[in-house]
Order: structure tokens, then C-alpha cells, then sequence
């Protein structure tokens, strides 16, 4: 039967004019003359046939503005479910979702939850880790260290277990992703519109929420609370910058999902005294001229356990200690972990001249010059000339005042060819 053609108030057998009464007992009628269940089994399917078309006939006939529309534009206003204005398909909280997407109207769960977007983008297995940075001190790296803090995080709701809801209560499954929990929107990408899966607005990605008077009391819905715990980690003796600290399922935790980790990625301090390499470490010790000369023993660096680092020089008599020396102390770096063996240490001797509060007599500078080596024999030159000077030069005026052009050396940025060019 050709729905377009269907004349209701010949279906249900009344005038133009009925009542509302009237559609009423006329819908009666016909219903229970054509019912189905009434009839022999051979007219059964004609029966059902007519049966549903009184049906349409009265939800349209009984329902002022549905009989207005039907009256003014006949029944091709209507679909197959009764209602004006649409494609069959789609029902009327779909339509509104798209339209009015983002304003979360069905049950005001608003708000975007934290749930990855991307085409391929599921619920995933297990919550996501938490990766953060933990600035470590050299020291703790040396000897090892536990580490205490409070935590804040999301854990089930206790009260509903996770369900958002109360116990005797059903989520609704949301209409707007069709209890999917992402939908697909369409994105510009340049020119043209792109599909992309976003988490759904409206049930926060979960597929289906509660109406207001069924959330759960205690987590309102949200089906997780936000609860204090103490974590502990522990930093081996030996980490170095770049490991990594494992909390397991420590994340924040997400119904149905297994909790991701805490997952702290180590960040090694800037230490005063100690540089490290790997498993070495390498420190300046300041050593006076007399005793480059002449020798110590004393303690010159401070460990990072704490322990003082005593050197004897020299081993052989006579022996003097030369500016930028280095004394590879074996075994005495970072410990490696997982044994028992350690790096070096790697101390570079910074010799300390005297300064001008060193104000030694002419006697004793005579006596210095009798105990010292003697300086090579003089330079031979046919003239000489004795010259002024400037005790406080530097080097970075070097070459800075070049008298031809005197840009050469601010274009060295510009790499060799220049200065080449420039000095030929
Ligand atoms: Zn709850
Ligand atoms: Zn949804």
C-alpha cells in the first residue's frame, strides 16, 4: 500500500470533521475488528497490515499538531514512524545530538574527558601511564635513595564500584555514538572536510550514562573519586639521568580498564663539585704553587657520601704538580648498578698562584730565584728593543681591531673562506 496515498480518516472510517472523541472510539473500532489475534490464521497477515495502519492512523489523528501537519501537507510530511519531517533512519535524539553536539542536553555529563582522539582511537585496554620528570641530586644517584610523596589520583568509585549510577539504576545507552562512545565528526583539513573519530561529548566516551536523580551520590556520576596515596620509589644506587622509575598500575584509574603506571624518567641535578660521565666522575682541586712544588698530603675533595679524599704527592720525591694535570683516582666514581664495581674519579689540578697579598722580601724572592731552575739561556738578537706592556691583555681582543676592513672577524660566523679571503 502506497503510504503517500493513504487517506487516514478513511482508514480509521470518520469524517474530516471528527472530534478528537470520536478518532478516540473510531481508533477502538478498528482496532479490535482488525486485531490480529482476532481473526483466522489465513487473514491474519492482512489483519496485521490493517492493524498497524489504524495505529498510524490514530497517533497522527489524535495528536493535534500531527493532524494540523497531515491536514495541511498530507501524509508525505510523515515517515514511516510518525513523526514529521524526517528520513527514516535516524531518531529525534540523534537529530538533536548533531545539531547541538557539544551542549551535552541528554543528561548533562558535559565536558571532554581526558580519552586520546585520533581515527583509530578505542577504548584502550589500559589507562594511560603518566610520564614525569624527577630531578635526582648527584649524592642520591651515589648512595641510592627512597623517595616518599603523596599522590592524588582518580581510583574507582568505592561506593558504586565504578558504575556511576545507583545500584537498582540502568545507564541509558547514549544516542548521540549509539552507546559507541567516540562519534565521527568531520574536521577541515585544508579544503576539504576530513572524517575524524572524537571521544563522544554528551556520554564522556563511556557509551551510556546515568540521568541526573540515578548518578551515584558519591562520585556524581563521574564513577571515580579522587583519592590521597602514599607511593614510594626507590632510586638504585648508580641510576643516571634518562632511567627509568616504575610505578605499576599507579596511573590514574579508568573503569574497565586495566590502571596505566606512573613512570618517572630521571633527571640528574647539576652538581657543584662532580661532573659525570657514565659510571666516572671528575672534580677541579685547587692545589697552592708550594705545594705543586713541594707536596702535601691532605684531604682535596669532599666525596659525595661525604667521605674526604686524601692525596699524598709526590709518590717520588721531587716530583711537582703541573697546571691542568689529571690524578685518575681508579674506583673511586659512581657506583654500577646491579654490582659492586665503580668508574673512576678523574681530579684536574688547578695550581693557585700566589695573588698580591703575597708580599714576599727582596731577600727571599733572591733565595726563591737561587733554589728555582735557572731560566733557559738568553735569546740572541742583533738589536733589541724593551717595550711597554699591558699586564691585563686578552685574548678576545686578539685580532679584533684589524686595520683592513676590520669585519673579518665578526663574519667568522660565515666559516674559513672569509677569514681567508680576508687575511691574503
Ligand atoms: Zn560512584
Ligand atoms: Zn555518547
Amino acid at each position: 500500500m502506497s503510504k503517500a496515498n493513504v487517506d487516514l480518516y478513511e482508514v480509521l472510517g470518520i469524517d474530516k470533521s471528527a472530534s478528537k472523541d470520536d478518532v478516540r472510539k473510531a481508533y477502538r473500532k478498528a482496532a479490535l475488528a482488525n486485531h490480529p489475534d482476532k481473526v483466522p490464521e489465513a487473514e491474519r497477515e492482512d489483519a496485521e497490515t490493517r492493524f498497524k495502519a489504524v495505529q498510524e492512523a490514530y497517533d497522527i489523528l489524535y495528536d493535534d499538531e500531527k493532524r494540523e501537519i497531515y491536514d495541511t501537507h498530507g501524509m508525505s510530511a510523515f515517515n514511516g514512524s510518525g513523526e514529521p519531517g524526517m528520513g527514516a533512519g535516524p531518531d529525534l535524539d540523534d537529530i538533536l545530538a548533531q545539531m547541538f553536539g557539544g551542549m551535552g542536553g541528554m543528561g548533562g555529563m558535559g565536558g571532554m574527558g581526558g580519552m586520546p582522539g585520533g581515527p583509530h582511537a578505542r577504548k584502550p585496554r589500559k589507562s594511560p601511564d603518566e610520564e614525569q620528570k624527577y630531578e635526582v641530586r648527584l649524592e642520591d644517584l651515589y648512595k641510592g635513595k627512597t623517595v616518599k610523596f603523596a599522590s592524588t589520583k582518580n581510583v574507582i568509585c568505592s561506593h558504586c564500584q565504578g558504575k556511576g549510577g545507583k545500584e537498582r539504576a540502568t545507564a541509558r545507552k547514549c544516542s548521540t555514538c549509539d552507546g559507541e562512545g567516540y562519534k565521527q565528526i568531520l574536521r577541515p583539513m585544508g579544503q576539504f572536510l576530513s572524517p575524524a573519530m572524537v571521544p563522544c561529548p554528551t556520554c564522556n566516551g563511556a557509551g551510556d550514562y546515568f540521568v541526573d536523580k540515578d548518578k551515584c551520590k558519591k562520585c556524581k556520576g563521574k564513577k571515580t573519586t579522587e583519592a590521597k596515596k602514599m607511593l614510594e620509589i626507590y632510586i638504585p644506587r648508580g641510576a643516571r639521568e634518562g632511567d627509568k622509575i616504575i610505578l605499576e598500575g599507579e596511573a590514574d584509574q579508568v573503569p574497565g580498564q586495566e590502571p596505566g603506571d606512573i613512570v618517572f624518567h630521571i633527571v640528574e641535578e647539576e652538581h657543584e663539585t662532580f661532573r659525570r660521565a657514565a659510571a666516572d666522575l671528575t672534580a677541579t682541586i685547587d692545589v697552592t704553587l708550594a705545594e705543586a712544588l713541594t707536596g702535601f698530603s691532605r684531604v682535596v675533595v669532599k666525596h659525595l657520601d661525604g667521605r674526604g679524599i686524601e692525596i699524598q704527592h709526590p709518590k717520588t720525591p721531587g716530583e711537582v704538580l703541573y697546571p691542568g694535570q689529571v690524578l685518575k683516582v681508579p674506583g673511586e666514581g659512581m657506583p654500577i648498578k646491579r654490582s659492586d664495581a665503580r668508574g673512576d674519579l678523574y681530579l684536574v689540578v688547578n695550581i693557585k698562584f700566589p695573588d698580591g697579598k703575597w708580599k714576599p722580601s727582596p731577600a727571599v724572592l733572591e733565595q726563591l730565584k737561587e733554589l728555582l731552575p735557572k731560566p733557559e739561556p738568553p735569546i740572541q738578537a742583533d738589536t733589541v728593543d724593551e717595550v711597554e706592556f699591558d699586564p691585563k691583555g686578552n685574548l678576545d681582543d686578539f685580532g679584533a681591531h684589524d686595520p683592513e676592513g676590520g669585519s673579518a672577524w665578526e663574519d667568522e660566523d660565515e666559516g674559513e673562506t672569509t677569514a681567508q679571503c680576508a687575511t691574503q
